[in-house]
């Protein structure tokens, strides 16, 4: 039995060097690999190309290499029998969690907004995290991971899911409660997956039941934001700003307007990357459920797209 490694940026040396480093009798094989397809009974993958697991007719679990499963689904012709399976790792939450907490500090301090290469010395006023309540769009693994970490610094937090969540001293909204959880939201963080139901879902109406001034961050996808019903927003004053790590065509276009816009934030989707090294762990483990035939971690369900 192997695994069969695919992504579209064809970067599998740190991902073969793990295997490797943590079990040298697996059976590790890309695309480019001569190898026996029928042997092949996992694949595990990123953005694969429409139409790679053809040929690959004992492909028992397909699994995504990080959190994020839109990918998958994006492929018309992903098998219908086969478990599929993503990421969930500590040092990939800790990672989203340093990254959200910076950039909810550098809004309130203002900081990335200053405008030195004008040679102004213009001091703004400035919010103390106390007196900010940031709400979280889509509290799952990450989600609950980054509010913890802001709770912990001081900020008053929220977070919005389908289902209720209990995590201390921060109040749970479920899917009919959106309009609540938006009237407090100063600053609104999306780490929702993306799915048929939250697709364009940062748009005009939502924006406009943000509090005046509120500032958005989007780690989660470019598919989420309706980008010209931010700029509309931000342009009538109604929103302060946002940060961006992610976008609905990647990289970005050269004359895309958010290069140059003065309250928007660009980073090229680097808020959280999966570390081979920690991550084969659950994939071999997997793959040893697998064999066992017994029920696999991390799971993703296909009705519910994520
Ligand atoms: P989870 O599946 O653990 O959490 C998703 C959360 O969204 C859950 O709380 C879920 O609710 C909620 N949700 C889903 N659909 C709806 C809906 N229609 N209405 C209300 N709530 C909904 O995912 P993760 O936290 O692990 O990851 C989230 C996303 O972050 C990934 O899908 C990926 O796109 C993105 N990401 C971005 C990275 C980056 O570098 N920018 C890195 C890693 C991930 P419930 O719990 O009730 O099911």
């Amino acid at each position: 039995m192997a695994i069969l490694l695919i992504r579209n940026d064809k970067d599998y040396q740190p991902w073969i060097d793990a295997f490797q480093e943590y079990d040298a009798s697996l059976e590790v094989v890309t695309p480019e690999m001569d190898h026996d397809p029928d042997a092949v009974t996992m694949a595990m993958t990123w953005k694969a190309p429409e139409g790679s697991f053809k040929g690959y007719d004992h492909l028992q679990v397909i699994g995504s290499l990080g959190a994020g499963v839109d990918h998958l689904f994006a492929d018309p012709s992903l098998p219908e029998n086969v478990q599929l399976t993503r990421v969930v790792d500590e040092k990939l939450s800790g990672d989203m969690q340093e990254f959200v907490l910076g950039l909810c500090l550098n809004h309130i301090k203002n900081l990335h907004f200053y405008a030195q290469q004008d040679r102004e010395w213009k001091p703004q006023p400035y919010l103390r995290v106390e007196n900010v309540h940031v709400g979280i769009l889509g509290f799952g693994t990450l989600g609950q991971a980054v509010g913890a970490k802001l709770k912990s610094v001081g900020f008053q937090v929220s977070g919005w899911s389908k289902t209720a969540k209990n995590v201390d001293g921060i109040k749970s909204y479920t899917e009919t409660e959106l309009d609540d959880f938006l009237n407090i939201s100063q600053i609104l963080v999306c780490l929702l997956p993306l799915t048929e139901k939250t697709s364009g879902i940062l748009n005009q109406t939502l924006f406009q039941q943000l509090p005046e001034n509120a500032f958005l961050i989007n780690v989660a996808r470019g598919g989420h934001l309706v980008e010209t019903d931010l700029l509309e927003s931000i342009e009538n004053g109604h929103l302060y700003g946002a940060a961006l790590d992610v976008f609905n065509k990647e990289p970005l276009s050269q004359d895309h307007a958010f290069w140059k816009h003065p309250k928007v934030l660009i980073t090229p989707h680097v808020a959280s990357n999966s570390n081979p090294p920690t991550v084969v762990e659950q994939i071999v483990e997997n793959f040893r459920r697998m064999k066992n035939g017994e029920p696999l971690k991390n799971t993703v369900s296909s009705e519910r797209g994520y």
